[in-house]
């Protein structure tokens, strides 16, 4: 069993945590990497508990990620799983039949489909409501209502949520909070600090970082919650593997610099894009007019390395879709290299398109996850396909 208890970060930052992830060498032969620890079950000396088992239950690989994320988040423990999804679902078990969840209204496409489609079958009721407006928010909440499950900024909107008021209203209410932490990373928003309950993370985005994985991560700081994630993982089993553990620890060691670069250049394609007559509108927390910028940067540190741009014409999308050549046209984000994602057809096809543009989202927006290619050769390829 991993102990918690000794899970601090000593003070050290950020940068330094993600090199050094709690453990940055192998205990039994001082190996400069963690081993990917293969095995499915532990010897147990003369037949009694050693500090491993069961895979299922504990494995060193995975133990890396979990206590990085955990150090990272300011939590006390952290959970692997297969993917983001199923961290998601890992952090939705909490909630029992019967109960009541209010969700933002504009998500991560298998969000949405995960929480209108597999939690009613739980007997879980689920609501959409704008979590940007706190009165709407509140008039929503029910006697049945347990929690509220949050994305900020929300994807592909860029919609900014206020945490502080959410937590506010939700421990007012005695409601549990979940946060997707995916767009901004433990390095730009601290959601814990915050008071959020359970933070989860698609860690196939920029956590992973190179379009190679398929990762999720759950953090908190509550013991008691801590024990019921640890619950539901082992008796579930939707556990991240060791090599992806070990390919996830690899990617989590250059956050810093990867997000900081790509973070850099979404700033000059926002700010290029903004100015390009194909372009209607440009969605990126980093923009002076960026309607709700005072909100973002209240409690979080920086933009962010994803942006959406709307197009005048949405006929154009198409074109532009064959034109562009650096970006991979793909529904992901968080990578080295350069995704454009047309949510419509891509990232949130399972919503519906009665659903898509009663939440404002429309046939000519495109996401651009930037990655940390030269900015002049990007900026060359969306001119020359946003061009005829
Ligand atoms: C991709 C994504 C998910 C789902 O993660 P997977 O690793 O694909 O299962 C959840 N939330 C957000 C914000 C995402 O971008």
């Amino acid at each position: 069993m991993t102990d918690y208890s000794s899970n601090h970060s000593d003070g050290l930052r950020p940068a330094t945590l993600l090199v050094h992830q709690g453990r940055d060498r192998d205990s039994f032969t001082g190996a400069a990497t963690v081993p990917i620890y293969t095995a499915s079950t532990y010897h147990q000396h003369g037949g009694r508990d050693g500090a491993y088992d069961y895979a299922r239950s504990g494995n060193p690989s995975r133990e890396q990620v979990e206590d990085a994320i955990a150090l990272l988040e300011g939590g006390t423990a952290g959970f692997a799983y297969a993917s983001g999804m199923a961290a998601i679902a890992g952090a939705l078990a909490l909630l029992d039949s019967g109960d009541h969840l209010l969700a933002s209204s504009d998500l991560y496409g298998g969000s949405y489909r995960y929480l209108s489609t597999v939690l009613p079958r739980q007997g879980i009721t689920v609501d959409f409501v704008d979590t940007t407006d706190a009165a709407k928010f509140a008039a929503a909440i029910r006697p049945e209502t347990r929690a509220i499950f949050i994305e900020t900024p929300s994807n592909p909107l860029f919609r900014i949520t206020s945490l502080r008021a959410m937590v506010e209203l939700a421990q007012h209410h005695n409601l549990l909070t979940i946060l997707d932490n995916t767009f901004m990373t433990p390095l730009l928003l601290r959601p814990l600090e915050l008071g959020v309950d359970v933070v989860v993370h698609s860690a196939t985005k920029f956590l992973g970082g190179h379009s190679d994985l398929l990762a999720g991560l759950a953090v908190t700081a509550d013991a008691d919650l801590a024990r019921r994630l640890k619950h539901y993982q082992n008796a579930a089993g939707n556990v991240l593997a060791p090599f992806d553990a070990f390919l996830l620890s690899r990617g989590m060691k250059t956050l810093k610099i990867r997000l900081e670069a790509a973070q850099a250049g979404a700033g000059v394609l926002a700010e290029r894009l903004s100015q390009h007559p194909a372009v209607q509108q440009v969605l990126y927390p980093g923009l002076t007019d960026f309607p709700h910028r005072a909100r973002h940067f209240a409690q979080s540190s920086g933009p962010g390395a994803v942006l959406s741009f709307i197009l005048r014409e949405p006929a154009r999308v198409a074109g532009l879709l064959k034109r562009v050549r650096l970006p991979i046209i793909a529904p992901s984000l968080g990578g080295v290299e350069t995704i454009l994602t047309h949510c419509w057809s891509m990232s949130h096809a399972a919503v519906p398109d009665d659903v898509k543009a009663s939440i404002g989202l429309s046939a000519g927006l495109l996401r651009l996850s930037v990655g940390i290619e030269d900015v002049e050769d990007l900026w060359r390829d969306l001119e020359q396909s946003l061009e005829g």
